[in-house]
């Protein structure tokens, strides 16, 4: 194994060039005046460019002129051409030695492409050659450094920081813009809207731009380590423990209030206690559906709404959402593929979302009814309410907009719908015919569950052609009297010798 990849291990929090130095640079410059002029040497540069990349945490794409800078380790072709002036001089210095009279008369070159090691520049001025380069190359953001042979201000930083700064420095890091560019994020925008680039984060971005110049987060101000920065309280000569996420009535803040810390808190506690809905359910027995509906609105909505208003504007909400959906999904009994917009129809709770925006308008209405609170307007609220946002009518349209088989079995998503109080079992079989996803031999097939797609009457099997086309199964009424669950569905139903 190349002894770089030990390095991510080993290295704490505090980087340095010297284990760097130690570990890779005296493996990868062993006799390096001998072979430094090969046409090869590139698979060398490739592994030490890597081998300072750990060093910087900076990212692939960075220019690579950058980082010897960044890693105060001189670039590798030059230390390798001091490394080879330093030997010559070393030679010709001792005049004892007979390598001396070889070079007092140097053999021929046959080749023009060889370049022994004896026709090289025995003066070799390291820091002047990397000064030199360093005022011809066209890279961003070179103007912060004055001269490449110094230290980087930050090195002594812990590992996040100066990795960030790193990449500011750079211009190249996880904005999306770049994300976007590379294949690794569909959307190109900033939350505030704007395309994130680099610039745009530190520069025009309204909710964290620096104030400051590039230079001050070059150098590492007072001002730019800012969020570094933690507080001493004393209370009775005891310092008071510094937190990075203090929870305050019942809310995990931090500092840009992007709220992923206690929404990744709130979507493990929603986990263990869809958990215990499901030990109420079960897919054939168990519950009936209006018990589940009820244990969820009291077990796990409640505890996932709670100050929704608060973190309801945040990008990570989705972490909440995909554990709501699976309870819905316990409720309803409907397989994983079920398209989602179908799961708060029939179980009957409005979308997750639209119950959170309604109580961010409740919660704005109340401050404005009582006005000697002093509380800010929330923006959002007051969005909603100029819009007079109604959650019926919101959860209509997006299911009129929407594109799912069976939409019309439903004209007003809001209402509830027929057979709640059906045994676990059939409840669960009707909400898969309603979906048109359940175990059917043409789905399990897709799944990869099994090979036989086809019917016992030898026809694809899918879930419409089992109640309307096949011979053996299919029910008289089609799909909208089983909807309705008229006596003859609930018959059919109980009958059914499949287990879908
Ligand atoms: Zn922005
Ligand atoms: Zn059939």
């Amino acid at each position: 194994m190349c002894p770089q990849y030990v390095l991510p291990n080993v290295i704490p929090d505090r980087v340095d060039c010297t284990t760097a130095l130690a570990l890779v640079y005296s493996v990868a410059e062993y006799c390096a005046p001998v072979w430094e002029r090969s046409s090869h040497t590139d698979s060398i540069d490739a592994q030490l460019n890597q081998t300072m990349r750990l060093i910087t945490g900076n990212m692939r794409p960075t220019p690579i002129d950058w980082l010897p800078y960044l890693s105060n380790i001189a670039p590798p072709d030059l230390r390798r051409k001091k490394s080879t002036s330093n030997l010559l001089s070393k030679i010709k210095a001792n005049t004892k030695l007979p390598i001396n009279t070889v070079l007092e008369i140097p053999p021929p070159t046959r080749l023009i492409s060889r370049n022994p090691a004896w026709v090289a520049d025995e003066n070799v001025d390291l820091k002047e050659e990397w000064r030199n380069r360093w005022s011809n190359l066209a890279i961003a953001n070179k103007d912060l450094v004055e001269d490449p042979n110094t230290k980087p201000p930050g090195y002594n930083l812990p590992r996040r920081t100066w990795s960030t700064l790193n990449r500011i420095r750079t211009s190249t890091g996880r904005c999306n813009y770049l994300l976007n560019k590379w294949n690794m994020s569909p959307d190109q925008n900033c939350d505030c809207g704007q395309i994130q680039t680099m610039h745009h984060i530190l520069r025009d971005c309204p909710r964290r731009f620096f104030q400051g110049t590039l230079g001050d987060i070059h150098r590492c101000t007072e001002e730019a380590l800012e969020a570094e920065r933690k507080l001493k309280l004393f209370i009775n000569n005891s310092q008071i423990t510094h937190s990075e996420h203090p929870k305050y009535l019942g809310i995990h803040l931090d500092r840009t209030l992007t709220f992923k810390t206690h929404l990744t808190k709130l979507k493990g506690k929603l986990s263990s206690r869809n958990n215990i809905l499901h030990k109420l359910a079960g897919s054939s027995w168990g519950s009936d559906a209006n018990t589940l509906r009820t244990s969820a609105l009291a077990l796990i909505f409640s505890t996932a709404e709670y100050c929704a208003p608060v973190w309801e504007g945040s990008c990570h909400t989705k972490l909440i959402d995909t554990q709501l959906n699976s309870t819905l999904r316990i409720i309803t009994g409907v397989c994983q593929p079920t398209r989602i917009n179908w799961l708060p129809v029939l179980a009957h709770i409005s979308p997750p979302e639209l119950r959170r925006k309604e109580a961010t308008k409740k919660m704005y209405q109340k401050l404005l009814d009582s006005p000697d609170l002093e509380i800010n307007p929330i923006l959002q609220g007051s969005q909603l309410l100029s819009q007079n946002f109604n959650i019926s009518e919101a959860w209509t349209n997006s299911w009129i907009s929407s594109d799912i088989p069976n939409k019309n079995l439903i004209t007003s998503p809001s209402v509830k719908i027929p057979g709640f109080s059906l045994p676990r079992r059939e409840w669960v079989l009707l909400n898969r015919f309603r979906t048109g996803q359940g175990r059917c031999a043409e789905l399990m097939k897709l799944w990869g569950y099994t090979k036989d797609p086809n019917c016992a009457c030898n026809v694809p099997q899918s879930m419409s052609h089992i109640l309307d086309d096949c011979p053996l199964y299919k029910f008289n009424g089609g799909i909208s009297n089983l909807h309705s669950v008229t006596p003859e569905a609930l018959n059919w139903l109980k009958a059914l010798p499949l287990r879908l």
